[in-house]
């Protein structure tokens, strides 16, 4: 058995749940888990936000940890690796989208983490708010930061790649006026990620009280998006707006703010859906709102040793899971800098 926290319901809160993990197959990696990051993906799932939630739901995709065991036909990994997990476990392989290393977009549907469709115990994944877990080698990233960042790395494994994979897609750069809403999990990490490629980065939040912080995490300069007159002051400048905001908003705010041919990308998932779009502000200077869903396996491995070598991690909060209901709460109510991560050991208590 495998000590996990999940939901059982979703109007309860997190409880302990004993969970069965397989045994591993000729092409799979065992996984004892040291950190996992807390994602508004899991509060949403856990909690019946989104349709289709499978109960016990055991969330968790952003998981480092250590390699304890591996299948015969594993060569890329071995006892002892340092190694993480997103919010990927298995895909067809065969499709264009996964031949092409873009499994987040498999015709037939990625394999998620959790709450995905499995033949193991009880017929859906379960995340990483567990002792342990079993993946196929193709799924397993390699982690090369130094031992004691571990915890802050957690959070690349979603927050990371969420915002690498639109900056590189939109291709942000030297040059360039980025904007990154939300500056939540997935939006300090666009920060970060942004200034690192080289942008002039703006942070818009709703929170006064992130002004400072969000300068330090790299911001050129903060938008409390709140005050229309800080708004319109940077009406049709920016190349691109990465959008991480996790609850229903007015996008014609932002649209505005794009230059001509400019996009501004959503990645938030909230649980109703925004306001329509105004048209005209998308005609009139041809401007674009799209969509992004996490990132690919060797684009993740990318945005890893990318991160590994310019020293890059979260900025994190490490609580203990009994707390994790208490995190859940914060979150919902954007109270965290900027990311909780589960230090998995206290599953042990
Ligand atoms: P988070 O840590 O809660 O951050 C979201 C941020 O949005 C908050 O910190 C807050 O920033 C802002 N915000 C929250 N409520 C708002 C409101 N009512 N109006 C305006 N701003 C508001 O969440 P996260 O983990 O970064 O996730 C963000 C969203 O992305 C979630 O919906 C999540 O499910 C989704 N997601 C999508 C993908 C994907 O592949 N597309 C992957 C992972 C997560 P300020 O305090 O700065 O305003
Ligand atoms: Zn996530």
């Amino acid at each position: 058995m495998t000590k996990a926290f999940g939901a059982v319901t979703e109007h309860t809160p997190l409880v302990a749940l004993d969970i069965e993990r397989r045994e591993p197959g000729a092409h799979d990696v065992a996984i004892d888990i040291a950190y996992c990051g807390v994602c508004h993906s899991d509060l949403h799932q856990a909690r019946g936000e989104w349709a289709g939630t499978l109960y016990p739901c055991v969330p968790g995709h952003e998981i480092v940890g250590r390699v304890s065991a591996v299948g015969s036909e594993v060569t890329a990994f071995k006892v002892g690796d340092t190694v993480g997990v997103g919010c990927m476990v298995d895909s067809c392989q065969h499709c264009s989208a996964c031949d092409e290393g873009l499994e987040q977009y498999c015709d037939d549907g990625f394999i998620g983490t959790y709450n995905g469709a499995t033949a193991d115990a009880p017929g859906h994944t379960q995340g990483g708010y567990s002792q342990a877990i079993v993946v196929n080698d193709k799924f397993v990233l390699k982690v090369s930061h130094p031992a004691e960042q571990l915890a802050a790395v957690a959070p690349l494994l979603c927050a990371g790649i969420t915002t690498w994979s639109p900056l590189r897609h939109w291709k942000v750069g030297p040059g360039q006026k980025v904007g990154v809403v939300g500056i939540g999990g997935l939006g300090h990490m666009g920060v970060k990620l942004a200034h690192a490629l080289g942008a002039h980065v703006v942070a818009f939040t709703t929170s006064d009280s992130k002004r400072e912080a969000a300068l330090a995490l790299g911001a050129d300069e903060v938008v409390v998006s709140r005050n229309p007159d800080e708004m319109n002051a940077h009406a049709n400048s920016f190349d691109f707006i990465l959008n991480t905001v996790a609850a229903s908003h007015d996008l014609d705010a932002f649209t505005a703010l794009l230059k001509r041919d400019g996009t501004m990308t959503l990645v938030g998932v909230p649980e109703r859906p925004h306001p329509s779009p105004n048209v005209g502000a998308l005609i009139f200077r041809r401007r674009t709102i799209a969509g992004s869903l996490i990132g690919g396996i060797a684009e993740t491995q990318e945005m890893l040793d990318f991160c590994a070598e310019k020293g890059i991690v979260a900025d994190i909060e490490l609580i203990d899971i009994h707390d994790i209901n208490e995190a859940f709460d914060r979150m919902q109510r954007s109270d965290v800098k900027y990311r909780f991560v589960i230090d998995n050991a206290t599953l042990n208590a």
